[in-house]
């Protein structure tokens, strides 16, 4: 498959690359590694992402700083990094070229070239194999790849985590990077708005009767309250996949004009859910968003689909 990137890429001058909405270490990380090997390269590269709020905390990134909410290039190729469908770029894409790289089940292949493995942890692990053998991995690339790929694994702690996910990451580390400070960005650069969130969120927690389905509210209210916004509510529902009997855990997240939902879960196939209201993500992990409906409604029919489709029965 590097043959045929390779020669789309040098067809190319100018390369967009594009992270999807709702940024996070993932689509930034592989996104960052791509921009700095293809720069090296001796190609002019953008990276864009449509929203205007980025992770703070990733700002030690190389090049975290170029990330423009524009794309400037017309005709350009684009790469797309750990995005599911088109959509989810927030950009009118329909017309171009498109290297899809990515690593969700979900992926509706919607590139030229569409290199996306489900199996693989991160977006940024799919992209270093591709990418090592024809380009120059430098200590920058390995950085961005492997703050993605502890990202995306929970530092290293996701079902997907095998022997040849640690293989992959002690070979990037091999390029020199600091890894404690990856982690200590990742994890010891929490808002205040977060904890306050978190803790109104954790209150509105509730079982269903067997106890295997967590749903938490972060109310339109509670969000104001705390001085939150959607990136404060990264990691909050974890905590109810972290009960003992929980098997599904739910977050719904009021913003203004539509609400969020994230779905995390043990063995069970909740990108399913997802898909039936627009979403996509992986088989323990997806979400979608909706709007012109109410808190209550929502989680009436988010119930409603887990039962029609017996997640819960086993
Ligand atoms: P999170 O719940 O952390 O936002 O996302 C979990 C997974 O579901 C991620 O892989 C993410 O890309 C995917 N996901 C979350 N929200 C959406 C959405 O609105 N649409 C699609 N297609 N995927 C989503």
């Amino acid at each position: 498959m590097i043959k045929q990137v390779k020669e789309l890429i040098n067809k190319y001058d100018k390369i967009t690359i594009v992270t999807h909405l709702n940024p996070d270490a993932d689509t930034i990380g592989t996104a960052l590694g791509i921009y700095i090997l293809l720069k090296n390269s001796g190609k002019q590269v953008e990276v864009v992402n449509h929203g205007i709020n980025l992770p703070i905390n990733l700002d030690f990134l190389p090049y975290f700083s170029k990330i423009k909410n524009r794309i400037n290039y017309d005709n350009s190729l684009i790469i797309s990094c750990d995005t599911g469908s088109i959509e989810r770029l927030g950009f009118d894409l329909n017309e171009r070229i498109i290297i899809n790289i990515d690593h969700h089940k979900s992926n509706t292949n919607f590139g030229l070239l569409n290199i996306v493995k489900s199996d693989y942890v991160s977006a940024s692990h799919v992209a270093y194999e591709l990418f090592k053998d024809e380009y120059t991995i430098t200590k920058e690339v390995a950085t961005c790849f492997y703050t993605a790929l502890v990202y995306d694994t929970q530092y290293f702690t996701t079902s997907n985590v095998s022997r040849e996910v640690f293989d992959t990451a002690s070979a990037m580390i091999s390029y020199g990077i600091d890894i404690d400070s990856v982690v200590k960005n990742l994890n010891q650069r929490r808002s205040l708005a977060s904890i306050r969130i978190l803790s109104s969120t954790l209150n509105s927690l509730e079982l269903d009767e067997s106890g295997d389905l967590a749903i938490m509210v972060a109310t339109r209210d509670n969000m104001l309250e705390a001085g939150a916004e959607l990136l404060d509510t990264v990691g909050i529902v974890e905590y109810g996949i972290s009960l003992v009997t929980v098997k599904i855990s739910i977050i719904l997240v009021e913003l203004d004009g539509f609400i969020k939902v994230s779905m995390r879960s043990k063995g069970i196939d909740v990108s399913k859910v997802a898909i039936s209201f627009g979403g996509g993500g992986h088989y323990n992990a997806s979400g979608f968003e909706v709007s012109r409906v109410t808190i209550e409604e929502l989680k009436q029919s988010i119930k409603q689909e887990i039962k029609k489709r017996g997640l819960l029965n086993a």
